[in-house]
């Protein structure tokens, strides 16, 4: 056990010895939780804005029976970080008509192309007839990426080469899908390794195209402080719905989970905690692997648990 918890335990001796939390009593116990969340990766405003609100309840007034001091700081943090994520697990948006329209955005590498197979597996599972677009006419192999993963779980992927531009292959894609009485239309687009005016244009006329229920963007969770900007980014350009956290197995599950332990600078983990702070807007799926299977919900209790360990 190596949690959050174990790093607070040193803080205590003088919350118990007073009996209650007091504003002298947990700056230790916040130093604690402020030099945790840093080394975490998580961005400083969002650090300021959580250890302000974690004092603010801890020192409230109401009164928990049965919990002693520092017990009751515990819980405090544990409902304060689960609120930082969201607080409830949230769904894709249902559409009043029509097919649910999901659109796809983030930077190359990020897991996107991956997310759209596996969210696509995901519906298909769920009973829903689904349908794949492939608009990231830039990257070379990405279309047949798209195909290969499309072929693998039994999805049907719309694409037009790579001569069309994207906006127009994603409307010609819903436009097939609503002939077709399909329920679900997932739209993979281009990512660059940076933003750039063009991608967020581009993006933005595709979103136009195609009015999506729900506009995810795809984080890879070893993101650090990066998070912050690039949510806010993607945001301001296409107003996102949520996000997928990608790569949460191996290495970064410890890491997403050691968010709060590793105490050595072992710096990752900070997009779990800022995505929802940065932008409004719940992380709604995580990606645990490179498998089509390998997405999975994301419930901001069971991360606030394996974050305070
Ligand atoms: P895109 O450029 O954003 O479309 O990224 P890709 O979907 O091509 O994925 C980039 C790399 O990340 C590939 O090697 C994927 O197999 C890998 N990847 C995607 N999602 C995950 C994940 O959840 N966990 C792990 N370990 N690897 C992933």
């Amino acid at each position: 056990f190596d949690g959050l918890s174990r790093s607070l335990e040193k803080a205590w001796d003088s919350v118990r010895r007073d009996g209650k939390l007091t504003a002298e009593n947990v700056k230790e116990p916040m130093r604690e939780i402020r030099r945790a969340l840093l080394e975490a990766d998580v961005s400083l405003p969002v650090v300021r804005r959580f250890v302000k609100k974690v004092e603010e309840a801890a020192l409230g007034e109401r009164v928990v029976k049965g919990l002693s001091p520092d017990q009751k700081l515990v819980k405090v943090v544990f409902e304060e970080l689960k609120q930082l994520m969201g607080g409830q697990q949230a769904e894709l948006v249902q559409p009043k008509y029509g097919p649910a329209v999901i659109l796809m955005a983030g930077l190359q590498g990020t897991g996107k192309t991956t997310a759209a197979g596996k969210l696509a597996l995901h519906l298909k599972k769920k009973g829903l007839k689904v349908l794949l677009v492939a608009t990231d006419v830039y990257r070379p192999a990405a279309i047949d990426q798209l195909v290969t993963l499309g072929s693998r779980i039994e999805v049907p992927v719309f694409e037009l080469g790579t001569e069309v531009k994207p906006p127009e292959i994603a409307r010609q894609g819903l436009e097939k899908a609503k002939q077709e009485e399909y329920d679900a239309v997932i739209v993979d687009t281009a990512g660059r390794l940076q933003i750039d005016e063009r991608l967020m244009d581009e993006l933005r006329e595709t979103k136009a195209a195609v009015n999506p229920t729900d506009t995810l963007l795809v984080v890879d969770a070893m993101t650090g402080q990066e998070a912050a900007g690039l949510v806010k980014a993607f945001n301001d350009a296409v107003d996102i719905t949520g996000a997928v956290l990608t790569k949460m197995d191996g290495d970064s599950l410890d890491i997403t989970g050691a968010v709060l332990t590793k105490m050595d600078g072992d710096s990752r983990g900070g997009a779990a905690l800022s995505i929802k702070e940065v932008s409004g807007r719940p992380i709604k799926f995580v990606g645990t692997g490179e498998k089509m299977e390998a997405l999975e919900p994301f419930y901001p209790e069971r991360m606030a648990s394996r974050i305070l360990g």
